[in-house]
């Protein structure tokens, strides 16, 4: 039964909503909220703060306050109490206003005759937006029933925010999600896109704020969950076998049985607001907690609520994923993180990637590359601040995503791309011709490959082969462990493209940050160090023994190279090359034809291959240094952690000494040795790999022209006694001579 004050609150929201559909402009607006909020909590004072820029908050409208401050009393993120509201997102309650902790007084307001303080944040799902305030001269708290009336008036203000509704007029709010803003992310695959926003999952606008008769309410709130629990139980019977979406699914049935959920959201009806908006006040308080959440576990579960919340919102308000709306062009697609499979059916018609979360090493990153799609992570906020159709600017180069930029911010990007778009028709100019340099060597540059989507580059970039084929791409894009059958029949397409041309076939590399989603975690308190690429398929040969087999069917005859990843001594080189051996065994015997030629070859990851025996060395048919885990074990340097992944330089002199010498060791073997690290792709870093004398580097196909084109410049036999006259001098990175060097070309 609702209590007095809940018929209040509803009173209070009814006469809110008159003034929604007022059509008074937008100061007007705001002022009649604070004189209704303040004569229904029967208070002397109301006012609204609202954000002028992500550090300032500014006075817009009081009932009760000095009416000259409106719009001159600012203040600071985190000052006074109204600033503590902003910065912790929390609420404030004090009777005594002047001696709480972190007061401070505005003196043209003429606030010090009020006694209690009670300020609630407007926030529309973790976006702040300001604070809401009533004071009166009474020295008293404010009761749970009056928090919560003034925290619904303010989300009543943030969804009004929202549609627009203070703009215009007298505005006190610029219009929403209309100015420009930069946001900083992480870079996770480089290029630059100019496009317009593409929201992988489009906002819910609740436009039903207030529910006149509560019983119809809640008959429609336990009509959408009821049809939430349906559909939730139907996606677990499809997902069965899927273990970590059967994971998420469990997590939602238990949110969406939860009696706590449905009470929370029922009072939330009882107290006047409609079903729709009692789903998002709540799920505004999981975004409060998610944001405060240290806890990584309980963070992922809030998401899942935030998830199902979501899903509740689409069911009542009817706004599916579905919205009917076209995909714009120049795409550039934004969501808060995306699987491998969804990004692969988007496809290369997306010009741009912008995720709030993701890691460097995430599914979606590595398909990002794959497709050579600029993608920035990281990027906070964007799901709040960016609209279907916005004009955005991606810097995949710098990590930098301009949303609705100036014509300033305009100009300048554009020239950035038409610098890169000239540069990217030198390097087509010299795509059929070798990578010469001007002492005569020719380095042999190859593409790293993962996927069938990359095999187009092969052509388009100039490279000579595949250095590099990760074949546990296929595996990740899965939700399923693919069937051999299917295996031979990719890998014979990827013969196929390469027509004729050397792929090197490197068996599943998976572990630490390659997990796949169908085979059980291991818990391994350091992923990168366990039980990974060669060590799981020596140790379980199922899968190996399968791969194995679809290589030998798919080459059906023609030339095959394999190489084994994570190969840290001599043995297990020999076991994995006895698996080869033994899969040949039954290809003979089923009389399947063989590969014209087999080449087995092994990465060097480890530092411990660069001292394996020399034995190893002169049986092994060819290395790849794997310069992304060779240089994290070299240094003790996670490259998945952005604190320490720049931290050293892979032109350190001891890295490349390193590398000179396992150089020394394959001539002194005739063993054939190539790079295949993302440092072969850096154009003055692939520089320095050839003149120590590594002459076969693979590299993302983006880069083959820009290294081909330095090389093309360059003298070797130079290059090599800049970089060893710095190592004498006892220089820590070569970098600054090569530099050097290099602003002294023609
Ligand atoms: C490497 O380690 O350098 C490498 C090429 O392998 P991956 O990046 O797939 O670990
Ligand atoms: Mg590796």
């Amino acid at each position: 039964m609702p209590n007095t004050f809940e018929s209040e609150s509803r009173k209070l929201l009814g006469r809110l909503r008159d003034t929604m559909a007022d059509k008074a402009a937008g100061q007007e607006r705001l002022d009649k909220i604070t004189h209704l909020t303040a004569d229904s909590m029967g208070t002397e004072v109301c006012s609204i703060y609202l954000f002028r820029d992500d550090e300032t908050l500014e006075l817009c409208a009081t009932q009760g306050l000095n009416p000259e401050s409106v719009h001159q009393t600012r203040m600071k993120l985190g000052e006074g109490l109204v600033g503590r509201v902003a910065r912790t997102g929390k609420v404030i309650n004090a009777a005594d206003a002047p001696s709480a902790k972190g007061f401070r007084y505005m003196p043209e307001t003429g606030e010090e005759i009020y006694s209690s303080f009670l300020g609630v944040p407007i926030q529309r799902l973790g976006e702040k937006l300001g604070v809401l305030v009533v004071q009166s001269k009474e020295a008293r708290e404010f009761s749970a029933d009056e928090i919560y009336a003034l925290e619904v008036v303010a989300m009543v203000l943030a969804e009004m925010a929202e549609l627009g509704a203070f703009v215009g007029e007298g505005a006190a709010l610029q219009a929403r999600h209309t100015q420009s803003v930069l946001i900083r992310g992480v870079t996770a695959q480089e290029g630059t896109a100019e496009g317009h926003i593409w929201l992988h999952e489009p906002r819910v606008v609740v436009t039903n704020l207030v529910g006149d008769d509560p019983a119809k309410e809640h008959a429609r709130l336990t009509e959408a969950v009821e049809n939430l629990r349906v559909s939730v139980d139907q996606l677990m019977a499809v997902a069965s076998g899927d273990t970590e979406q059967v994971q998420v699914l469990e997590a939602y049935r238990m949110f969406a049985n939860s009696k706590g959920w449905l009470r929370r959201m029922e009072e939330n009806i009882d107290r006047g607001l409609s079903a729709e908006a009692a789903v998002e006040k709540e799920q505004s308080d999981v975004r409060a907690r998610m944001l405060q959440a240290t806890d990584a576990y309980l963070r992922e579960r809030l998401h899942d609520l935030d998830d199902l919340s979501n899903r509740l919102l689409r069911i009542l308000t009817g706004q599916g994923t579905q919205t009917g709306a076209e995909l714009p062009e120049n795409p550039i697609l934004v969501a808060r993180n995306i699987g491998p499979g969804e990004l692969l059916e988007y496809g290369r018609q997306l010009r741009g990637i912008i995720l709030e979360e993701g890691s460097v090493g995430s599914h979606a990153a590595i398909v990002a590359r794959a497709l050579a799609i600029p993608l920035v992570i990281g990027a906070k906020r964007i799901q709040n601040e960016a609209l279907n159709g916005d004009h955005v600017m991606v810097d995949g180069d710098q990590g930098i995503v301009h949303l609705r930029p100036d014509d300033t911010v305009v100009n300048a990007f554009r020239d950035k791309m038409a610098m890169q778009a000239k540069a990217q028709e030198r390097y087509a100019s010299i795509r059929d011709k070798p990578a010469v340099t001007l002492c005569g060597k020719t380095i042999r540059l190859d593409m790293n490959a993962g996927l069938m989507a990359d095999l187009p580059s092969l052509e388009s970039s100039g490279a000579e082969g595949v250095g590099l084929f990760r074949t546990e791409l296929q595996f990740l894009v899965r939700s399923q462990m693919p069937k051999r059958t299917e295996l031979a029949a990719l890998y014979s397409r990827v013969l196929d493209a390469a027509q004729g041309k050397r792929v090197v076939f490197r068996t599943l590399d998976i572990g630490s940050d390659k997990v796949l989603p169908y085979m059980q975690a291991q818990d391994e308190p350091n992923p990168a160090l366990g039980w990974r690429a060669i060590r799981v398929g020596l140790d379980k040969p199922g899968v190996m023994r399968m791969q194995l087999q679809a290589l030998l069917r798919a080459a059906n005859g023609r030339p095959l190279s394999i190489m084994f990843p994570f190969v840290a001594q001599y043995e297990e080189y020999t076991a994995a090359r006895a698996e080869v051996n033994k899969a040949i065994a039954r290809e003979t015997k089923l009389g399947h034809a063989l590969p014209e030629k087999l080449e087995i070859g092994a990465m060097l990851e480890t530092p411990s291959l660069a001292f394996a025996c020399k034995k190893f060395y002169e049986e092994v048919e060819f290395l790849s240094i794997g310069g992304n885990d060779l240089k994290q074990f070299f240094f003790a340097a996670d490259r998945e952690n952005e604190r320490v992944r720049r931290r050293y330089d892979t032109l350190n002199v001891s890295f490349l000494s390193f590398i000179e010498d396992i150089i020394a060791r394959c001539k002194a073997t005739n063993t054939r040795l190539s790079f295949c690290g993302e440092d072969a792709g850096r154009p003055v870093e692939a520089l320095c790999l050839a003149a120590i004398g590594l002459h076969s580097l693979s590299m993302r196909p983006a880069s083959v022209g820009p290294v081909k084109h330095l090389l093309r410049r360059c003298n070797l036999d130079d290059v090599r006694k800049v970089i060893h006259d710095a190592q004498d001098a006892g220089e820590q990175s070569v970098r600054p001579a090569v530099m050097e060097y290099l602003r002294g070309l023609s």
